[in-house]
């Protein structure tokens, strides 16, 4: 079965920026379009149905957060994987993203490389057809790497065909670091994201947690590296 290319829409008022996710995007073989404010981002999501959509919070017209907010109370959009662009002076507005439903975000100046491995993460993850990929809908749902595997639906976890017991909060963290396989990612990061804590304070707690997941793990805790000082990095081996 042929594969598509997935479809994208980028939604930026920056001409700059707006032009180089197209042609970043287009040259990792999606099929890019663009939108300039918000209205028009709403218009194009309706007639194109994008596979993902990447979306600027401050926008003209109609702001990122309230594009979110309105695409998920439609159905057709609610699956729609969602990265926000945020200025890092935006930190509230940021998490309010995350409560309106964006799926991930990035923030300003962000690493085209790294946005693009993360709108590749999120299309695995909501099982959207991949160019180049040769397997179908049912095998992207579950993330393999090697011999284990992450079956997002069920948050079933097994290695080997043996399934390990996690707790809610290894599995998040699990599969939040197995989501960005190879990207070093800091440990406020993974507080802000699987915790939802933003003070330092908090820091050991993933200490705790990561030294659990990995007795859990047993073997397959050599996809786990530790970058000391710095924070995590799922490791492709
Ligand atoms: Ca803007």
């Amino acid at each position: 079965m042929e594969s598509r290319r997935p479809r994208l829409l980028a939604v930026e008022d920056e001409r700059d920026i707006l032009d180089l996710l197209l042609m970043t995007f287009t040259a990792e073989g999606f099929e890019a379009t663009g939108a300039e404010d918000g209205l028009s981002g709403l218009e194009k999501c309706v007639s194109l149905h994008p596979d993902i959509l990447i979306l600027d919070l401050m926008l003209p017209r109609l702001d990122g957060l309230e594009l979110c907010r309105r695409l998920r109370h439609d159905g057709r959009f609610r699956q729609l994987p969602i990265i926000m662009l945020t200025a890092r002076a935006e930190e509230a507005d940021r998490l309010k993203g995350f409560e309106t439903g964006a799926d991930d975000y990035v923030v300003k100046p962000f690493s085209f490389k790294e946005l693009v491995m993360r709108a590749r993460a999120l299309l695995r993850r909501s099982g959207a057809v991949v160019s180049g990929g040769d397997s179908g809908r049912r095998e992207e749902a579950v993330m393999r790497f090697g011999s284990l595997e992450i079956d997002h639906a069920a948050r079933r976890v097994t290695f080997k065909g043996r399934e390990i017991s996690l707790t809610a909060t290894e599995y998040k963290l699990l599969y939040y670091l197995a989501g960005r396989p190879g990207l070093v990612v800091e440990r406020g990061q993974l507080l802000e994201e699987v915790w939802g804590y933003q003070e330092d304070s908090y820091a050991r707690t993933i200490d705790t947690h990561m030294r659990r997941l990995r007795q859990k793990l047993g073997e397959a805790e050599v996809y786990l590296e530790t970058i000391r000082g710095v924070g995590y990095r799922f490791k492709l081996s």
